[in-house]
């Protein structure tokens, strides 16, 4: 896949935001605007990897800025525990639509799939009803498959027994009791979840691990305070 790389200054860490390449054939040439607002060009597709955010976009070709993505900018330096040196990759993943990572994109994952899905979503909450019935009624009934590779932590199931067992059916977080018990063994259902992520290095231990009602683990996942 197409992609430009972006090295980041201090002058980008301290502001939050990242340049992007001048003079590339990267980006369609109907999305780079003026500095101005009503200079504004067709907008682009961009998924910020890592935070789930996305954002609907031109470019401000002045300053070469995605124009309105600045806290998505920030937040995903500072998920990222990006430092001067360091690079952003900018991938053309589709027609209008761009991909920001901290590493080369290649095949498709399960997360930029589900990224690239929650993209779909939020620009049909902003069509019109009659244009979203429409495409209901247009579509085929049985969704299309796709086949990704994916790289999961082996979990030590000691360690979720052991949470499980510290909790004693109540989320650790809201203090609720557990809201249904488990098809498999009667016990409280209750998911244990990482402080710090496996995936940014979080260990799997016990002392990085609380047990959650499934609310506040989508919460943290999810929710605008996360
Ligand atoms: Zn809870
Ligand atoms: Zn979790």
């Amino acid at each position: 896949m197409k992609y430009a790389e972006v090295l980041l200054s201090q002058g980008n860490i301290n502001q939050g935001h990242f340049y992007l390449p001048k003079g590339t054939d990267l980006f369609p040439a109907d999305a780079l605007g003026g500095k101005n607002k009503s200079e504004m060009a067709k907008s682009l597709e961009v998924i910020f990897v890592g935070t789930g955010e996305v954002v609907l976009t031109d470019i401000d070709s002045e300053k070469s800025l995605f124009r309105s993505a600045r806290g998505e900018s920030r937040r995903f330096i500072e998920k990222h525990k990006l430092t001067a040196g360091d690079k952003i990759y900018i991938t053309k993943t589709g027609e209008r639509r761009f991909s920001v990572s901290n590493k080369i994109i290649t095949e498709p994952t399960l997360n930029s799939v589900l990224d690239e899905f929650n993209l779909e979503v939020i620009k049909a909450l902003k069509e019109s009803p009659e244009n979203r019935k429409r495409q209901i009624e247009n579509a085929p009934k049985k969704p299309d498959k796709k086949t990704v590779e994916t790289t999961i932590y082996i979990r030590n199931p000691y360690v979720v027994a052991e949470v499980l067992e510290r909790a004693k059916g109540a989320c650790e977080r809201c203090k609720s009791t557990a809201p249904f018990k488990r098809k498999s063994d009667g016990s409280p259902y209750l998911e244990v979840h990482h402080t710090v992520p496996l995936s940014e290095d979080g260990d799997d231990t016990v002392e990085n691990a609380v047990a959650l009602c499934p609310n506040c683990h989508r919460e943290l996942h999810f929710g605008v305070n996360a």
